[in-house]
């Protein structure tokens, strides 16, 4: 659209502005034109819950286009979980509304005095009163919205979590049911949103998503989508969801357990894809242009744990269920149906919990610090019953929204060594002394503890190659192979376009860069090739880690926890096996050509990709 919104919430003012063409095309959209606007616009050190954080929405140029799954946006602010680039990015349909809006992002700057939200529609936005909706779940602010404006408005939004600035809270939409909803769950960008009093965005419109090569455009568009269509990924994850990664990751040794002591879970099939289906499972659920449909809608139909929502996800499986040592599926469900309701991101939540549980197994925390709770691995009812305490800051549940890293300098007694995260975000369900190189790729994601910066669980776990990168598979997952560190280099470049142009990294494993950039041509009508895909990816990784070195990262912030680096997995096919992460580091660097002390990228590498502004920022 070109265009995007400035909403300055100290003085209620909405401005509109144009970013220039060169940026645009040094930048794309979403999470780096995001990190562009971030570098310029605030300083070292800002406080992320303050008046200086910017709260950044994007969507991509692909995004609301027919392309295959492209109906993603992203949002970036400084993390309050982790003080370094936070980035989060959500499908579903919101994306697609925002743009159809007439805007292709938001910038919200300062702090409103009263909750407001605000109103995308037809090319113009206006502030509204949100008081009523404030103490309101994400379903229930969803649904008054619509009572006010109409049905066919789409709404991001922030559960009790953001409000509560729980410091992982997450930013929901399409929660149009109770329990549903889409997540952009990573850093706490929900409790920026919360900080800054606005507990929504109201989007609808039909703006038409200008196309230079219209065509060409829906020819290529719909060949790709037949071929997503046609593809293994769609016969696995349709039929399975991302459950279908539980077996899988099980049979390695890497499915954390009982807050990663273990990589073996004994009781997955009561957990798995195929107990989803049989037991819970009424109904699968696209995002926008996406022919794969992975979300699923389950329901428990009786029992204490009745309920009906969105989910769950693999991740959700791994945190709330195995890290916690539970094997009950439906209460699994609910916690992930309540995250969704009060806005939590679930990996930072079960992780979360499943460290509670181990503080409290050693005796550092005791039934004085739980409100009389015994926290003890394996208790359903517990993990069901800390998700509203978390949202509400109630209780002990006001300990746990502060995430692990935090709780644990806190706590003290050398729990940091078991606070399973990165930079202070929780990590995901893959344990990397079972397959090593995802601990390269822990530790050195920009925003901390994720898999889905490289995504390189697909060919380290499953030995699958992925169609966006060339010779993409990696070596022995048990051995740490320095020249698996290239693979890993270039699927964080390649992925962080997906951030940029609003699509799903799930295509990555079907279309190839070639195919994404003939994309990106046709629809920008300019020269874009499959080793411009590569260059702009690099860019955007580096300048993410330009804002990281800014905020004082350096070499020895690029590690794991030293439960992954010391302690030997105790059972399984990984038993013994820890991650020895230097050499990795060391080639991973080379590659990367940042500076193999500092980790900071050389000035020559930042000129070389187009960054020469940001030298003085670092250097
Ligand atoms: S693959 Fe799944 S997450 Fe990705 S766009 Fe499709 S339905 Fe959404």
């Amino acid at each position: 659209m070109g265009k995007i919104l400035r909403v300055d919430l100290a003085n209620g003012k909405i401005s509109e502005e144009f970013p220039d063409e060169e940026t645009l095309k040094m930048y794309l959209g979403g999470a780096a034109l995001s990190t562009w606007y971030l570098l310029k616009e605030t300083k070292k050190g800002i406080d992320p819950l303050g008046p200086e954080n910017k709260l950044i929405f994007m969507t991509g140029p692909l995004t609301g286009t027919p392309s295959p799954s492209t109906g993603r946006y992203s949002v970036v602010a400084r993390s309050p979980l982790t003080g370094i680039w936070g980035q989060a990015n959500s499908a579903g349909f919101w994306g697609r509304d925002l743009k159809r809006s007439g805007f292709d992002g938001v910038i919200f700057e300062g702090i409103s005095s009263k909750p407001v939200y605000l109103v995308t529609e037809d090319g113009k936005a206006e502030l509204r009163e949100a008081s009523h909706l404030w103490g309101k779940n994400t379903s229930e602010t969803t649904k008054l919205i619509k009572e006010d404006l109409g049905d066919k408005f789409n709404v991001a939004c922030i559960g009790i979590g953001g409000e509560n600035l729980v410091k992982y809270a997450a930013i929901m939409n399409d929660c149009d049911e109770p329990n549903y909803g889409r997540a952009a769950g990573r850093c706490g960008l929900g409790a920026v949103m919360g900080s800054k009093k606005v507990k929504a965005i109201a989007s609808k419109g039909n703006a038409k998503i200008e196309v230079a090569n219209p065509e060409e455009y829906k020819t290529e568009a719909k060949q790709r989508y037949d071929w997503v269509n046609q593809s293994l990924l769609k016969m696995t994850l349709e039929v399975f969801g991302t459950a279908t990664m539980v077996d899988l990751v099980n049979v390695k040794g890497g499915l954390p357990t009982r807050n990663w002591q273990t990589g073996v879970f004994p009781a997955a099939d009561k957990i798995n894809g195929t107990a989803i289906n049989e037991n819970i499972l009424i109904g699968r659920k696209p995002c926008f242009a996406c022919p794969i449909a992975c979300g699923r809608i389950a329901e428990i139909k009786e029992g204490k744990y009745k309920s009906k929502g969105e989910g769950p996800e693999y991740e959700s499986l791994g945190a709330l269920g195995t890290m916690c040592d539970v094997d009950n599926l439906e209460a699994i469900t609910l916690a992930h149906f309540l995250c969704n309701e009060y806005g939590l991101d679930v990996i930072s939540a079960g992780n979360t919990i499943g460290f509670a549980m181990e503080c409290f197994e050693k005796g550092i925390l005791t039934k004085e610090d739980t409100d009389g709770l015994e926290f003890n691995f394996g208790d359903a009812d517990l993990v069901v019953d800390l998700i509203p305490k978390i949202g509400n800051r109630e209780g002990v549940g006001d300990l746990l929204a502060e995430g692990t890293r935090n709780m644990a300098n806190k706590l003290g007694k050398d729990s940091i060594k078991f606070a399973m995260q990165v930079k202070g975000l929780e990590l995901p369900a893959y344990d990397s002394r079972a397959a090593k190189i995802t601990g390269l790729a822990y530790a050195t994601a920009n925003r901390g503890g994720c898999h889905i910066t490289g995504y390189i669980e697909g060919p380290a776990f499953l030995a699958m190659p992925f169609m966006i990168v060339e010779n993409a598979m990696v070596g022995d997952s048990l051995k740490e192979n320095p020249e698996d560190t290239r693979v890993v280099k270039e699927f964080e470049d390649a992925f962080g376009i997906f951030d940029a142009i609003g699509g799903c990294k799930f295509m990555g494993m079907v279309l190839s860069s070639e195919d994404w950039a003939s994309l990106i041509e046709k629809l920008l009508g300019y020269s874009f090739t499959a080793t411009d895909f590569a260059i702009t990816g690099e860019r955007l990784y580096n300048l993410a880690r330009v804002y990281n070195i800014r905020e004082g990262i350096t070499r020895a912030d690029d590690t794991l926890p030293p439960r992954l680096l010391e302690e030997p997995l105790p059972e399984g096919p990984a038993k013994g096996h820890v991650v020895n992460l230097d050499p990795l580091l060391d080639a991973y660097y080379e590659y990367r050509g940042w500076d193999k002390e500092t980790g900071k990228p050389t000035q020559e590498k930042l000129k070389d990709l187009g960054l020469d502004w940001v030298i003085q920022e670092i250097y």
